[in-house]
């Protein structure tokens, strides 16, 4: 039986105001095997980062609240330069492709607050920070690759697309050659990503050449793009709480590859996002990131 994560890693990282994605937590290699415990899905919507226990120094929840409201903004750039200010977003390539998607398209109310707002089906977008969090994480392997590789590189999929915002912004990063999958379980919210993504003429253009696409599928299983089976991800961003780490997930990953995913904690309380990275060998080993509440990665709700 392998350990559960929390069982086998120090600390956790940085909450809001603290985005510092240090090595913090390093868990030694672990043997490719997955965390398998119960699934919770009591959590209703809220898909932020969560405080530390009183005990540490960390922000408290009231604290990660007001920034947050610190960094909302009127429009997409102020949003952005306010999440840049606060330390939320650190990378000038990702504060680049952020300035670039206008949460607009993508957040029908309150756009610009670094909040959570509902897209309808009991899905939310992502806050901002959230989201810039995730892609910090995942940048070296979205970037554009080298030319003289096969294409698609970097390939990425983004399970629980959702409104399609992040599955854009990673789609601004990966360059011409690179390839986006976003996967929905919800066929209304695979249109929804894609409509979305159809609002501006970058965004259709993005769509016309390929370098985005949406499917629907279950997540858990990852995705096999018709056309390239055999090709794994270079990168796996998850954007609902899962279970486990889905063992399909983690065989589909790339050599080396990373994928960021909220997995629920033993017991089902609460949930931590985890930064689990394949070396060019194959060798699997897992970073606990920080506490966070998001909607699960579940069955399909029956019509
Ligand atoms: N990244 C999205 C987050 C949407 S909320 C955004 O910021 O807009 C989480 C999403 O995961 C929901 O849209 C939900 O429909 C989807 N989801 C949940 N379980 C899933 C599964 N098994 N397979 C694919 N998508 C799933």
């Amino acid at each position: 039986m392998p350990p559960h994560p929390r069982a086998s890693c120090t600390g956790l990282n940085s909450v809001l105001g603290s985005n510092t994605h240090s090595a913090q937590g390093v868990c030694p290699a672990f043997s490719g095997q997955v965390p398998l415990h119960r699934v919770n899905h009591q959590h209703p919507r809220c898909y932020g980062r969560l405080s530390r226990s009183r005990a540490t120094s960390s922000p408290s929840y009231l604290e990660i609240v007001k920034m947050a409201w610190r960094s909302s903004g009127t429009s997409n750039a102020e949003l952005v330069e306010n999440m840049w200010r606060n330390g939320l977003l650190k990378n000038a390539e990702v504060k680049e492709a952020f300035l670039k998607v206008d949460r607009a398209h993508y957040a029908p109310s309150f756009p610009y607050d670094d909040s959570p707002q509902p897209i309808g089906h009991a899905a939310t977008i992502s806050a901002p920070h959230m989201h810039a969090s995730a892609v910090e994480h995942l940048l070296p392997y979205v970037r554009p690759t080298d030319e003289s590789g096969p294409r698609p590189a970097p390939r990425v999929l983004d399970i629980g697309s959702g409104s399609g915002y992040l599955t854009h912004v990673l789609a601004e990063l990966v360059g011409p050659r690179g390839l986006v999958v976003g996967v929905e379980h919800i066929v209304e919210l695979r249109d929804l990503g894609e409509k979305n993504v159809g609002k501006s003429e970058r965004g259709r253009e993005l769509l016309r050449g390929g370098r985005v696409r949406f499917r629907v599928g279950d997540g858990r299983k990852g995705w096999v793009e018709p056309g390239e089976e055999g090709s794994k991800w270079d990168a796996i961003h998850v954007g609902a709480a899962a279970a486990e780490v889905h063992p399909p997930l983690l065989e589909q990953l790339n050599s080396p590859g990373r994928m960021f995913i909220p997995v629920d904690d033993e017991g089902g309380w609460s949930q931590h996002v985890w930064c689990i990275d394949k070396d060019a060998e194959g060798k699997v080993t897992q970073k606990k990131l920080f506490g966070v509440r998001y909607v699960p990665l579940t069955d399909a709700p029956r019509h």
